[in-house]
């Protein structure tokens, strides 16, 4: 085909498109009928390259649906609390259940901080950087031997499979 064939070509199926309007509809249909999995990974698509814009569409969306319901709207915004709050709750429940050992020890560092017997100090034991310190214990059995260590470091020392690498620097130990 060449280019002025190529031309004509677009011009007759432009043409033919608007003559058919309901019969291109219907074969569209048809085709996102037989391959929902192919419409669903375009939509993803278009979802992902269209973050913004999917963003300013459900504030709005929401916004509306707000304004036209506000008692569903309420209704709707107690039920998501109630949901997430009982979630929360019954994973706090399974931790504990889970751990009773833990739960008990970190009940014991908190009975310790309140009644001034031990202090909380400003800077993670290991690696020295200032922050909002975990307590943790090297050993269940001595509650009150508490090591104050940072998030990353407290992360890094969970992670170690095996307890004899756990590797403390005497002597920064508190408690
Ligand atoms: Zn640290
Ligand atoms: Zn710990």
């Amino acid at each position: 085909m060449n280019e002025k064939e190529k031309e004509r070509h677009k011009r007759y199926m432009r043409q033919w498109r608007k003559d058919h309007v309901e019969s291109v509809k219907a074969s569209k249909k048809k085709w996102k009928e037989e391959n929902p999995d192919k419409v669903k990974k375009d939509r993803e698509n278009w979802k992902n390259k269209n973050k913004d814009k999917m963003l300013l569409y459900k504030r709005r969306h929401m916004r509306k649906w707000r304004e036209n319901y506000p008692e569903k709207a309420k209704e709707y915004e107690k039920s998501c609390y109630e949901k997430y709050h009982e979630k929360i709750l019954h994973g706090v429940k399974l931790y504990r259940q889970k751990n009773p050992q833990r739960t008990r020890a970190h009940k014991r560092i908190w009975y310790l901080l309140v009644t001034n017997q031990i202090k909380k100090p400003t800077r993670c034991s290991c690696c020295g950087i200032p922050g909002n310190l975990d307590g943790h214990h090297e050993n269940y059995d001595r509650q009150d031997c508490v090591i104050w260590l940072c998030k990353k470091c407290h992360f890094y020392l969970h992670r170690k499979p095996d307890p004899g690498q756990r590797v403390v620097e005497e002597g920064k130990e508190e408690g």
